[in-house]
């Protein structure tokens, strides 16, 4: 009865901030596209507030609507009442699985497949067969895909032949002294698709003096948390520590920005408990620690922008470090673009769900990018480096995308 009360005034208090000032339309990106209520923080914080009070029901309309958030903090970061709409939005997602349940694929991922690596490999390797057999073009060519998994498919990454652990060993000590245990959480997406970064990270940090230790680890669950599945998404997060802790980490490297902040920020709120040692990404981790001694571009100057993820801009407060570490990069000439924070439109299953207005949103990083006139766009989030690969590959801009580290010797 106690809990529930008090979930009832955190939640009144979490609605109850909103002047309703309407200042959040102005830097909402998926507003800025659809320009109607329902898309903005003003909006989400009502429809929130309607399901609280029962005016409005759990449908599949009130999912369409609140599935129609990035995640991507600009509006808390504006708001004149520290309004947290990332809150209100995951409590309304979290509402609606409690009454409606996931459907049939989220459940069974989430349930089946994210706590279970064997069947994650086992996945990886058959999209890889699928990709490099050719029956990616030939499936397409014969459009035997129905819509939305056409969607998804057009949306896949290239994967990797082997999973990053199974090419690396558990345990890289430095080549000196050890100065420091860093366990490296490879997240899901350096383990399956950016196979590259993910030995680049390992190599850097041990050069840097660490011991990198690679134990056995889970999906650090966001996806669950964003479709609103909490009890996963603990539990993946309570194997991840554990994992951790048996290795004797003092610090968990991320490479991932959506990864880092499931580690920094949601772990504990989940939990109610702070971890049991620090977890940073790897531009923070090496801004602190200091950066190994031959940093530096084999090639002539190349002009290199850089995009900020909401994860690390936002929700990690990590802006300054990735820039310190590129500009401490021979070869790099370092160029900002206009509005480098601004959300890209990936955010995870929005893209999926959401392909057109995602693209939209994207197109406007994308002409941001153009008008440096850099050669490399740098990134510290995989599913952005995701978006922005496949945008200007669209219009055929000659533009790589790449982490900060892979561009480290
Ligand atoms: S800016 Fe904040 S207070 Fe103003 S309408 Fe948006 S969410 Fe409400
Ligand atoms: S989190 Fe981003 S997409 Fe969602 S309401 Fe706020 S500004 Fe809009």
């Amino acid at each position: 009865m106690c809990l529930e009360n008090c979930n009832k005034v955190l939640e009144d208090n979490l609605v109850a901030q909103c002047g309703r000032c309407g200042k959040c339309r102005s830097v909402c990106p998926v507003f800025k596209e659809l320009r109607a209520e329902p898309y903005v923080a003003r909006g989400k914080v009502q429809l929130y507030k309607a399901l609280l009070n029962g005016t409005l029901e759990a449908t599949e309309r009130y999912r369409e609507l609140i599935s129609f958030c990035l995640l991507c903090g600009q509006c808390t970061e504006n708001c004149p009442n520290g309004v947290e709409t990332e809150k209100i939005v995951l409590r309304a997602r979290n509402k609606l699985v409690d009454s409606r349940g996931l459907p049939f694929i989220k459940r069974n991922v989430f349930q089946h497949m994210l706590k279970n690596n064997g069947r994650l490999n086992r996945a990886a390797g058959m999209l890889y067969l699928f990709q490099r057999l050719g029956l990616r073009s030939l499936v397409r060519k014969t459009g035997l895909l129905p819509g939305p998994l056409k969607n998804m498919e057009q949306l896949l990454p290239a994967f990797a032949a082997r999973p990053l652990r199974s090419q690396l060993p558990a345990v890289i000590n430095p080549p000196g002294r050890v100065k420091i245990k860093v366990g490296y959480f490879t997240g899901c997406l350096s383990q399956y698709v950016f196979t590259e970064t993910g030995k680049n990270v390992a190599r850097i940090l041990s050069r840097a003096g660490a011991q990198v230790l690679i134990p056995e680890q889970y999906c650090c669950g966001m996806p669950a948390l964003t479709a609103g599945d909490r009890m996963n998404t603990a539990a993946l997060a309570r194997m991840n520590i554990t994992a951790f802790q048996d290795a004797g980490v003092e610090v968990v490297i991320t490479d991932c920005a959506t990864c880092g902040s499931a580690w920094q920020n949601k772990y504990p709120e989940l939990l109610g408990e702070e971890l049991p040692f620090r977890a940073m990404d790897i531009s923070q981790f090496l801004a602190q620690w200091g950066l190994p001694e031959t940093f530096g571009l084999p090639q002539a100057p190349v002009p290199v922008t850089y995009h900020d993820p909401c994860h690390l801009a936002r929700y990690m407060q990590v802006r300054e470090e990735p820039r310190v570490l590129l500009r401490g990069i021979s070869g790099v000439e370092f160029t900002e673009m206009r509005e480098a924070d601004r959300c890209c439109g990936a955010s995870g299953s929005f893209q999926l769900e959401h392909q057109d207005v995602a693209a939209r949103i994207g197109e406007r990083k994308i002409n941001s990018i153009l008008a440096t006139g850099a050669r490399v766009v740098a990134t510290g989030c995989p599913s952005c480096r995701l978006q922005l690969a496949r945008l200007l590959q669209g219009i055929d801009a000659d533009i790589a995308v790449v982490h900060p580290l892979d561009l480290v010797r």
